[in-house]
């Protein structure tokens, strides 16, 4: 089999041209605008179950899933019925409902990090205040990341590694002051040295270090659980608040998230996306003693229009429920390790130098031969070169995923085993054509 034909893509071109009058790059969000793949973005009609529709009429097996949150499918009947048997009574009214009550419940019943949360409407927005937490409870201005990690576009953490193994950070973007960034210290994943010399420098003035629970924004780097151990207790013994961003992997990896799967005890956690149940909500918690520092119990101020909206809250409780149900990760994960394991097997058996890291239900394709990422230097950005041809190829057999080849892929419950073997071969073609050229 060869290369098929290119899919038709006259009305989402014709959108996308109109889109561009109206929006930098055309797009809401800089991913979206297929920068980094073929052709123009796809504008997206309708989702169902795994399935996506494109303007045009294509139909995709969707592995994107909204970049996280939909880890039922496309417009799940129970998460739609509850969000419309709400709405009917009103959409938002800034003062407080009993289903903020019942959704708080759910998280906090369900995971033993968070004694006390708050609701915002975003990722960003949660971690952004997780961060103001950290500096407000411990008095103290500096924070440390890890190069390869994303927490969302706030200043502090639009923030890279400069040159060396210990920086303040740089910028990486237009339009943070620098004097923001020097606040932000970044070191390398998975590098113990980096770390203890960070501490060694900057001990009594690190309010907090943030990580991916498993980074997933950059490739999937997977930590060794050793080095999640040391990273513990080094903040821990320096007074120095962990922050686990959970917002892909929370609720991705059962209720815990990263900090169940390692066994790990962070300060503070952030939550996003699957919280919200495709609608927009994220949320910050921490012990009772830490979350007193929130206002109006505290003096770090917060707050939002929207945070705790009725219909986005609904939407929550409607999908953490469905979570809760016996059997539900070990199912979705038994599922998408047979669909990771699968490819690999292929892949191995044809000597590509391809790779397909997993953890639960995300996965990560990868064009290496490295039997182990864990942090960004480790990824060869030519190799984002075969990623594109790969993207091209599936799109034009029906298959859906994030247009770069940085970005992590995720089953859904909604994919069934029928699918996924059908995604599999158009893989394992795809793979055929980026390893003949
Ligand atoms: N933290 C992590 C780990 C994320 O993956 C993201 C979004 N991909 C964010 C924060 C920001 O969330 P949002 O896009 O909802 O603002």
């Amino acid at each position: 089999t060869g290369s098929k034909p290119d899919i038709s893509r006259e009305k989402s071109a014709e959108l996308y041209e109109k889109a561009k009058n109206y929006f930098p790059g055309g797009v809401n969000s800089p991913v979206r605008a297929f920068k980094s793949v073929y052709g123009t973005p796809l504008f997206i009609q309708k989702g169902d179950g795994c399935f996506v529709w494109d303007a045009d009429g294509n139909q995709f097996i969707d592995f994107c899933g909204s970049w996280g949150p939909l880890i039922l499918g496309h417009n799940p009947a129970k998460v739609r019925e509850k969000v419309i048997e709400t709405m009917q009574n009103g959409m938002s009214f800034g003062a407080p409902t009993a289903l903020e009550n019942e959704l708080a419940e759910l998280v906090i019943k369900n995971n033993k990090h968070v004694e006390k949360i708050r609701f915002t409407s975003s990722g960003t927005e949660a971690v952004m205040s997780a961060i103001r937490l950290a500096r407000g409870y411990t008095k103290r201005d500096k924070i440390l990341k890890f190069e390869g990690c994303y927490h969302g576009h706030s200043d502090s953490l639009l923030v890279k590694a400069g040159s060396g193994l210990v920086t303040f950070g740089e910028t990486s973007s237009l339009g943070v002051p620098k004097s923001f960034a020097e606040e932000t210290i970044v070191v390398p994943l998975n590098d113990t040295a980096a770390l203890t010399q960070a501490f060694a420098q900057f001990k009594d003035q690190l309010a907090a270090v943030i990580i991916e629970g498993i980074p997933a924004n950059n490739g999937l780097l997977m930590q060794d659980p050793a080095y999640i151990e040391f990273l513990q207790k080094i903040c821990k013994d320096n007074g120095t608040l962990l922050i686990f961003d959970e917002v892909i992997t929370g609720f991705r990896l059962g209720f815990e998230g990263a900090a169940g799967y390692y066994n790990a005890k962070p300060d503070i956690v952030t939550y996003g996306k699957i919280l919200g149940g495709g609608l927009p909500v994220g949320m910050y918690g921490a012990s009772a003693e830490i979350m007193g520092q929130i206002s109006p119990d505290g003096g770090v101020y917060q707050a939002g229009t929207l945070s705790g909206n009725p219909v986005a809250m609904a939407a929550g409780i409607a999908q953490l429920t469905e979570l809760l149900k016996s059997g539900f990760y070990k199912e979705l994960n038994a599922k998408a390790t047979e669909f990771a394991e699968g490819i690999q097997r292929f892949a191995t058996a044809r000597n590509y130098k391809f790779k397909v890291f997993h953890v639960g239900s995300i996965f990560w394709f990868a064009f290496t031969d490295r039997d182990k990422i864990q942090c960004a230097d480790d990824i060869d950005p030519a190799s984002m070169e075969k990623f594109k041809v790969m993207h091209r190829e599936l799109l034009n057999r029906g298959i859906y995923l994030g247009p770069s080849g940085y970005e992590v892929g995720f089953v859904s419950a909604a994919h069934t085993k029928i699918e996924l073997e059908k995604a599999k071969r158009a893989i394992l073609e795809a793979l055929d054509i980026v390893f003949r050229n």
